[in-house]
């Protein structure tokens, strides 16, 4: 036995104190015999009184060593017995003691309701410990709790993970395990009813799994009671699933939660609770820890680093004063006879009783954990403080006594009124411009990112009151539903598996989305476009005069060309005004010179269209209406031609292969895709127009794939060439600005909005719709998108003439009134052919007294067998010969001669206006 103390006293009183081997030289061996070793040496509690001690190891799994070395103590006559904390170990030396009637002090939490003789526990019973839970989970109003306990004694019968639903009438089962056990009055508490609970056992190897059902069941409450030895396991279990924001409160039945390292959950405002016995803001404590800290054993810890004693060795070292105050009481009044007993011969000792009373009627004491007394053996009156987790430290919250219940003495500890502090979780995913990653890598946390959905989140957040950390989606994914799979991925199901409060991010507002997630009121609106590369300049060409009109112009042209000169051609020969006298000077003369042959009708025709003169002239009323409507015809034409000419010319055609979305899809040249894992892949995908089905098809089968898993892979596919990618417009814009050999074509295929996008059922999706509404207003997110999309700096400048300016050919819808003018005119001159014909007809049936059919019958067949020159019919001569030669009247022969008229034409004139002349022979 060893002798602490060397001073010779009258007295000496043994105690025995049995730990496990694994406690040795811990804080609670250290305690123990720092508190006898006090005791011995301050001399007020035991003044003529020397304690002395024997401490035996155990092995935790070895009862019968532990009874054998416990009954050897007895035979030395010991006064106490202190511990063991095992309890398995502690009911066996609790019958040894029973049978012996010595004092058994303990300090481990006793789960069994019913009192036990000759125990005194220093430990708050475990009803006491279920009512200060209920207590404060009544003021916290928890109605969805999951209590999670640790199968740390093992109890066989629940092994493995099973899970028991809170009901009444599994209670008989739950009894039967100690974890269970300890819980049986959190569950059978009368309030209980309206809270819904959910027990499951854990141990550091299913902490993570236990977890993660409990996640999954969307309960934020827990109540944890594992060994304070695997807690670490089940932090860091904690942190794996992201269960450590400002929505999950862990309450912990350790007391010793200030000796555990929360670095890990300082600053994501999770919520941890718990209660501690160790009245650290008593003076006397505080002094009593101030001694203890400069009187512990070299190389030995009985407190922390930060001067914090754990529950258990405070009440080791205060079972040890209670000792000593009862024996002290008894010793006043009693002699104590020490004697040697015997587990053989189960003799009690016959003062064992009266010192367990007196230690039992110990009052007022004031340990280390706070006030001292016993109610038969179990503790009773005492403090418990409230700790809660708060503004990155631990704080005393509030306290709880078995009298007065919870007491809260800072009243924002749970529900903050002024500053919310809540901090969410934002998920989102890099996106041009929308959200970058700076360049600098000092930067932490928020500070590392930039765009236009970071400003437009620090706005929200200002106006709604939030604090948020961004989260990039670890797969880089906005989110598609996966059929086979039955699974999404991205950040839509990041926000579904509740791992993230919002998402923020360039994120588009469809059908499939809005059915599992909820979005707020869009924040942009746009449509799904084609992306291509700018079209290259148009080769010089041959016949690139021919552009400005369009081909069937150019026929319809030819074809009038043709009509009008033989329609000339014919109405000359019919209308008698186009008929000639050759010989002007032969007054008598029956023959007679038609000046529109064949070939002259092509000859005036081409003339006149090419604004040429031709030396023609028309005279009856019907071929001038020709060439006048001709001329007209000609006008439109070549003034036409001559402008879009000019805008030919000027303007620098583009050869664009594809219009539109149509174009794509009846082409197999040119390859196009999307983005991967977006809602513009499931536009196609789940399209119900055939062109977008049609496009959906060709892309999924085309090899090497379409889709690209960044937009910047899909933008440098396309200068490549030879590829179009269909994105979102505001996108596009993007791009187009800043890389002038890029260019949208056709129009929008949808139109859509972006949206942020949280839970289903998030309480924050009508505030942040608010604040969205109300920034938009204000013109805030305009100014946004100024500064991300135009005012960066790095805007290309477009020659924007050659966009805007395209020059197209003119086709019939155009210019094609002008041809319906020319026959319109061609119809009137017909008319008109027709009256001169019969007004002549009738006027020469008169001269040759014949009737008027048989005149316009032969003037008829006249102008229908010959060209060129003719002897008039009127004058009964048959024409003997119709030549078309003619000679000219020679500019020599400058001779004053007569015309039709009887009038001398000057020679000049006849050189300007040559007559024709036939020689007939
Ligand atoms: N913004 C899109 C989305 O939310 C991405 C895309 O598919 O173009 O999925």
């Amino acid at each position: 036995m060893t002798k602490l103390s060397t001073l010779v006293t009258l007295r000496q009183r043994s105690l025995c104190a049995i730990f496990t081997e694994d406690q040795k030289d811990t804080s609670v061996e250290l305690a123990f015999k720092y508190a006898v070793y006090r005791i011995n040496k301050d001399k007020d509690l035991l003044p003529n009184t020397t304690l002395v001690y024997d401490i035996q190891y155990v092995p935790r799994d070895d009862s019968f060593r532990t009874s054998k070395k416990a009954c050897r103590q007895m035979e030395f006559g010991v006064q106490a017995i202190f511990g063991p904390s095992d309890p398995v170990l502690g009911a066996h030396i609790q019958s040894i003691c029973e049978a012996l009637d010595v004092p058994h002090l303990e300090a481990r939490i006793d789960f069994e309701p019913f009192s036990k003789e000759l125990s005194i526990n220093l430990h708050p019973s475990q009803e006491l410990m279920n009512k200060a839970f209920r207590d404060l989970m009544t003021y916290l109003n928890w109605t969805k709790v999951a209590i999670i306990y640790e199968e740390d004694y093992g109890i066989p019968f629940l092994g493995g993970n099973n899970f028991f639903p809170c009901d009444l009438q599994y209670s008989n089962l739950l009894s039967f395990a100690h974890g269970l056990f300890k819980l049986q009055e959190l569950v059978k508490a009368p309030d209980s009813a309206k809270t819904e609970m959910y027990i499951r056992q854990a141990g550091p190897t299913s902490y993570r799994q236990v977890l993660r059902e409990v996640r999954h069941k969307e309960i934020f409450k827990l109540i944890v009671d594992t060994n304070p030895r695997h807690i670490h396991h089940f932090f860091r279990a904690i942190l794996q699933l992201q269960m450590n924001d400002y929505r999950y409160h862990y309450m912990f039945t350790t007391f010793d939660l200030e000796t555990l390292d929360l670095e890990d959950f300082k600053y994501n405002s999770v919520n941890i609770t718990s209660f501690r016995i160790v009245d650290v803001d008593n003076k006397k404590v505080q002094d009593t820890l101030g001694i203890m800290e400069n009187f512990q054993p070299i190389g030995h810890a009985i407190l922390n680093r930060s001067g914090v004693i754990q529950a258990e060795p405070a009440l080791i070292f205060d079972s040890v004063y209670v000792f000593a105050k009862g024996l002290s009481a008894m010793e006043s009044g009693h002699t104590i006879k020490p004697t040697n007993l015997s587990c053989d011969l189960e003799k009690p000792w016959d003062d064992g009783l009266s010192l367990y009373n007196y230690i039992d009627a110990v009052a007022g004491l004031q340990g280390l954990t706070g006030n001292i007394e016993f109610n038969e053996g179990k503790r009773s009156n005492f403090k418990m403080d409230l700790l809660k987790l708060k503004k990155e430290e631990i704080k005393k919250v509030g306290h709880w006594t078995s009298s007065g219940g919870i007491n809260i003495t800072d009243p924002n500890a749970f529900y903050e009124k002024n500053t919310p502090n809540i901090t969410l979780v934002v998920m989102t995913r890099e996106e041009k411009p929308y959200v970058m990653v700076k360049k600098d890598t000092n930067l932490t946390g928020n500070a590392r990112f930039e765009g236009f959905c970071i400003d437009l989140l620090k706005s929200i957040a200002g106006q709604v009151q939030f604090d948020y950390v961004i989260r990039l989606v670890p797969d880089h994914m906005y989110g598609v539903y996966d059929p086979e799979t039955k699974e999404w991925n991205g950040i839509v199901k990041e926000l579904k598996e509740k791992r993230a409060d919002l998402a923020v991010a360039s994120m588009t507002i469809n059908y499939a989305r809005e059915s599992v997630i909820d979005f707020t009121k869009p924040f942009m609106n746009l449509g799904i476009g084609i992306l291509f590369k700018m079209p290259t300049s148009q080769p010089t060409r041959l016949f690139s005069f021919m552009n400005p009109l369009a081909i069937e112009i150019w026929l319809y042209v030819l074809a009038a060309y043709m009509l009008v000169s033989f329609t000339l051609f014919v109405m000359a020969r019919f209308s008698p005004y186009e008929w000639n006298n050759p010989h002007p000077c032969h007054q008598d003369s029956d023959v007679v010179e038609n000046q529109f042959s064949v070939s002259n009708s092509f000859w005036f025709i081409t003339g006149t269209f090419l604004r040429q003169g031709s030396g023609l002239n028309p005279k009856a009323t019907s071929t001038r209406i020709v060439g006048g409507i001709w001329w007209f015809f000609t006008l439109i034409i070549i003034s036409s031609y001559t402008a879009n000419l000019a805008a030919f010319l000027t303007v620098e055609r583009m050869i664009t292969p594809i219009e539109t979305a149509q174009d794509l899809a009846d082409q197999t040249e040119i390859s196009y895709g999307t983005l991967e894992g977006g809602s513009t892949m499931t536009f196609f995908r789940d399209s119900k127009i055939e062109i977008y089905q049609k496009m959906w098809r060709i892309m999924e089968n085309r090899l090497p794939s379409v889709f690209v898993s960044t937009y910047e892979e899909g933008i440098q596919k396309v200068l490549e060439g030879n590829y179009a990618f269909l994105m979102e417009s505001t996108m596009i814009d993007y791009a187009v600005q800043r890389d002038c050999n890029l260019t949208q074509i056709g129009g929008l295929l949808d139109s859509k909005g972006y949206g942020i996008a949280t839970p289903k059922g998030s309480p924050w999706r009508d505030k942040i719709s608010l604040a969205i509404l109300e920034l938009q207003e204000k013109g805030v997110i305009q100014i946004l998108y100024d500064r991300w999309w135009k005012n960066t700096g790095d805007v290309c400048t477009r020659d924007d003439k050659s966009k805007e300016s395209k020059a197209n050919a003119l086709g019939v819808e155009n210019i094609g009134g002008v041809f319906v003018v020319l026959l319109c005119g061609l119809a009137l001159a017909i008319l008109v052919a027709i009256l001169e014909f019969c007004w002549n007809s009738k006027k020469n049936a008169q001269t040759d007294r014949q009737s008027l059919c048989s005149e316009m019958a032969e003037e008829l067949r006249f102008a229908v067998r010959c060209h060129g020159s003719r002897q008039r019919p009127a004058l009964r001569r048959s024409c003997t010969r119709c030549s078309p030669a003619t000679t000219y009247v020679p500019a020599a022969l400058d001779l004053p001669h007569l015309n039709g008229d009887g009038l001398v034409l000057p020679m000049t004139d006849l050189k300007k206006s040559p007559i024709n002349y036939e020689i007939d022979t």
